[in-house]
């Protein structure tokens, strides 16, 4: 049943990193409107989210990114004030690499361990959830609605209306920010089956040349995919991965091909459990991208048929390549996969000068705008400062 419809100065659609950066950099720069975050997911954080369980409360494992880099200078201004919050930390542990034979290295240069590191305190959901309460902590009312998928955006000569999969109406804003390329990507008929890309209907009603640019661009990008296996491994079972030297294990381009692994790190759990969580490489996650995490939210939030055979049958791969690369056991402890379908998007992405299109009253941020930090948390953030500054400008 879809919830009566609302209305806001401000939707922004997606409540990840960008997002919710977008609705505190708005906040602490002192704008006073209404603003509706809108999310698919079960709770904030996106791509930098932590799997929790209904089951079991003691897990939290970080599914997606497990750490953030900032390489540029200056910092992203929100940083301070997260890290002040006590909302993020700095990553100490180990990186190491693996080579094509399986020996141990220094650190390679992924793009993603250069610069300051950093992590959510208590969890990576935790910088969203940081930069929510950044938001909420000030004059204008912020809300977040979970569980919400955005179907339809009807250009209105005031603003946008928006309606959920049933045509059911979600809401009314004066102007709209997207985070994420899925409304405006044909990857989304794909995924759900929809009869067109929302994004680019809207752009046609409305005939806005720079809209219609940014569209495109938004369209063309494309992305990594990325298969994660998570490896909750029982305390008796730990002690062999706890004596590693490192907490994050990058695979040379060389091992990545021999193993279908990117990047494996070790999360503990509060009550002396083991999290291992093994990142496929984008050439594994591709043969495989069909098949879905029946337990991830985004598989029953998309409507994916459970597979229960083809899933175990990943499962198993990617442990046998995890215990084989690393000659440690795997066999132990609960499995589960989570599968990111634009786990990260490809260069060159939005470029800054349609990141506004005020005609429209629409804006884009994420990590997939091109600048610094680009297909990382650090671009994410930097997009939704810069968003911030423009939408100022232009009066929002
Ligand atoms: C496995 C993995 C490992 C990674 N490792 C690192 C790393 O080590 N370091 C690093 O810096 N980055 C890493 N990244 C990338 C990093 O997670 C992203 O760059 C960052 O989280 C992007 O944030 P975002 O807000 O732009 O996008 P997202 O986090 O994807 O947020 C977009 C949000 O919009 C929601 N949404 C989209 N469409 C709709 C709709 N129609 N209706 C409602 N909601 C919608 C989505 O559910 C999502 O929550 C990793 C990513 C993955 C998947």
């Amino acid at each position: 049943m879809a919830e009566q419809q609302r209305s806001s100065d401000l939707a922004i659609i997606g409540a990840g990193a960008a997002g919710c950066a977008l609705a505190a950099a708005l906040r602490l720069r002192g704008w006073g409107g209404s603003i509706q975050l809108l999310e698919i997911g079960r709770g904030p954080g996106g791509r930098t989210a932590t799997r929790r369980s209904r089951r079991d409360a003691g897990l939290a494992i970080n599914h997606g990114a497990p750490l953030f880099n900032i390489g540029g200078d200056p910092e992203p201004w929100l940083l301070d004030p997260l890290r002040r919050g006590g909302w993020i930390e700095p990553f100490n542990g180990a990186i190491h690499s693996l080579d094509g034979n399986g020996h141990l290295g220094p650190t390679i240069d992924d793009g993603f361990s250069s610069g300051r590191l950093w992590q959510g305190r208590g969890g990576m959901e935790q910088l969203c959830r940081g930069l929510l309460d950044l938001a909420q902590g000030q004059a204008g009312h912020t809300e977040l609605q979970v569980g919400c998928l955005v179907r339809h955006l009807q250009p209105q000569p005031d603003g946008w209306a928006l309606t959920d999969p049933d045509g059911q109406p979600l809401l009314h804003c004066r102007w709209l920010v997207v985070s994420g390329t899925l409304l405006a990507h044909p990857r989304c008929q794909r995924v759900f089956g929809w009869s067109d890309v929302p994004l680019r209907s809207a752009a046609a009603q409305l005939q806005d040349p720079q809209l219609l640019e940014a569209c495109g661009a938004l369209a063309a990008s494309g992305s990594q995919a990325s298969s994660n296996l998570l490896l909750t491994l029982p305390a008796e079972a730990t002690e062999p991965w706890r004596q590693q030297p490192w907490r994050l294990l990058q695979f040379t381009p060389a091992a990545q091909g021999r193993w279908g692994l990117r990047r494996v790190s070790l999360q503990p759990q509060g009550d002396q459990r083991l999290a291992v969580v093994a990142e496929s490489s984008a050439a594994f996650a591709e043969r495989h991208l069909h098949v879905y995490g029946s337990r991830s939210s985004a598989g029953q939030l998309l409507g994916a048929a459970p597979q229960a055979g083809a899933e175990a049958a990943v499962l198993e791969q990617l442990a046998q390549a995890l215990a084989d690369a690393l000659q440690l056991p795997t066999a132990a402890g609960d499995r589960q996969l989570m599968r990111w379908g634009a786990a990260f998007p490809q260069a060159p992405g939005l470029e800054a000068h349609l990141q506004l299109c005020p005609a429209s009253r629409i804006g884009f941020c994420g990590d997939a705008v091109a600048g610094n930090g680009f297909g990382r948390v650090e671009g994410a953030l930097r997009s939704a400062e810069a968003l911030a500054e423009r939408l100022l400008t232009e009066q929002l």
